[in-house]
């Protein structure tokens, strides 16, 4: 995985002797106006433990979702640029009434848009990737004494047009402000006390990780553990910033996501995740050639489509099936693509299924662990869960399924690797 592209070296807040918290509140944690003023108790009482602080907030509860909403209620063509635009106004409204909240508990407080910020991104709308972080803006509202609270998920691109940093982005935000300011903490606030060893909503007795390493993390977050974006993870990984991800609800200390110990006992299987944001697309009777799988995988590339699982049959009568999952928010562009290239290569037909979900193990401990892929794949059809792909890492495995079974299948692989509290 590549160091995500950054250029400022950390310039810590020269002029404060405190210790600076970056504190990171998601949309549940500002959904209405109670929970505003929660928030901005909390900011005040950090603040009176004698810490300098630095918000990031995301966009009221579902306020991101309905602008979805909108945008498909009223076209069904939205520039990337234009859909940028809209979303970036969620968070806009979070950062100037927690202000207001502040102000009211006499904390001088100072919003900040993405781009009055810093944050410095490519171009690529709706996906951006931050490129630097210049927080002088930051660094003078500290020096004055000030809270700055800084619009999450958002940038500005280096052809000064707003950006956004995808689904989950104000965690990433949250990171690359700590690791710029030189930050001491990065407290991710959200609506459950930590990373789970399963979705609570899905399985009521998974357990609260006191610690994840940052490695396993990553995984979680990549097979849609959603409780931390996996850009931000790859961000505190790149730069040794530890994260706390608690809760704005009960304010308990949460996980502690950080560099693994050598000495650090590894579990098995530490989560069970599932995600069902994917569908597959498969073209069928591709020639056996050399070279054709190539030009498939380099046009979905150049079309900025995140290809993940990928399987290729066995090949009957100098054909073959060759299948592959994607975004579903890319499934579109992903067929476009492939029919277009199928005419091309004289393939066969594409076809397009997101009725599938992904249901993995993650552990450290697996890769020195033989069996778990059997004892996965067995508690899966005793349930008569047919597993249509499958696809490993060296501490990962990930098994595609009918969407409508994923649930029993996180449940029973919870049970079966006795995770259950
Ligand atoms: P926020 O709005 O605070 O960013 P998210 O909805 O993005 O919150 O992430 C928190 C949610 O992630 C939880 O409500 C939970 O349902 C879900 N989640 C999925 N997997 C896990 C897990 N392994 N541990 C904890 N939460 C998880
Ligand atoms: N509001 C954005 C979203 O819903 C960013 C975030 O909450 O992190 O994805
Ligand atoms: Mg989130």
């Amino acid at each position: 995985m590549g160091r995500p592209g950054w250029r400022v070296p950390p310039q810590p807040v020269a002029s404060s002797t405190m210790p600076l918290v970056v504190q990171k509140y998601g949309g549940t944690s500002v959904g209405d106006a109670e929970r505003m003023r929660a928030v901005a108790d909390h900011v005040a009482r950090t603040r009176r433990q004698g810490n300098d602080v630095v918000v990031v907030v995301s966009a009221m509860g579902k306020t991101t979702d309905d602008l979805l909403r909108l945008a498909g209620d009223v076209s069904s063509v939205q520039p990337p640029r234009e859909l940028d635009m809209l979303l970036t106004a969620g968070e806009r409204v979070s950062m100037a009434v927690l202000c207001m909240a502040l102000a009211e508990l006499d904390v001088e407080a100072m919003s900040f848009t993405g781009s009055q910020a810093g944050i410095i991104t490519d171009t690529s709308h709706t996906r951006a990737k931050i490129l630097e972080v210049r927080g002088d803006r930051l660094r003078e509202a500290l020096a004055q004494g000030r809270v700055p609270v800084v619009a999450g998920f958002q940038g500005v691109s280096t052809e000064r047009d707003v950006t956004t940093l995808g689904r989950g982005g104000s965690d990433t935000t949250a990171v690359a402000l700590a690791a710029a300011l030189g930050a001491d903490a990065c407290e991710i606030y959200t609506d459950v006390t930590g990373v789970f060893s399963a979705d609570p909503r899905i399985v009521p007795r998974a357990r609260r990780l006191p610690r994840v390493s940052f490695e396993e993390m990553l995984d979680i977050a990549a097979s849609g553990g959603r409780v931390l974006a996996l850009r931000s993870v790859e961000f505190a990984r790149n730069h040794q910033v530890p994260l706390h991800v608690r809760s704005s609800f009960t304010w308990e200390p949460g996980t502690w996501v950080d560099e693994e110990e050598p000495s650090m006992e590894q579990a098995v299987v530490t989560a069970v995740t599932h995600d069902t944001s994917e569908a597959k697309v498969t073209v069928v009777r591709v020639p056996d050639k050399p070279g054709l799988a190539a030009r498939l995988f380099r046009a979905l590339a150049d079309a900025q489509i995140n290809v993940d699982t990928i399987v290729q049959n066995t090949s009957v009568h100098g054909t073959t099936d060759i299948s592959f999952t994607v975004p579903k928010t890319d499934l579109r562009n992903s067929l476009q693509v492939c029919r277009d290239l199928a005419g091309e290569i004289g393939a066969g037909e594409v076809a397009a299924d997101d009725a599938i979900a992904k249901v993995s193990l993650v552990g450290a401990g697996m890769r020195s662990y033989p069996g778990i892929s059997a004892t996965m794949f067995q508690t899966l059809a005793d349930r008569g869960i047919n597993i249509e792909m499958i696809s490993t890492s060296t501490i990962r495995i990930t098994c595609v399924v009918r969407s409508d079974r994923v649930e029993e299948a996180v449940q029973a692989l919870h049970a079966a690797f006795e995770l259950d509290s």
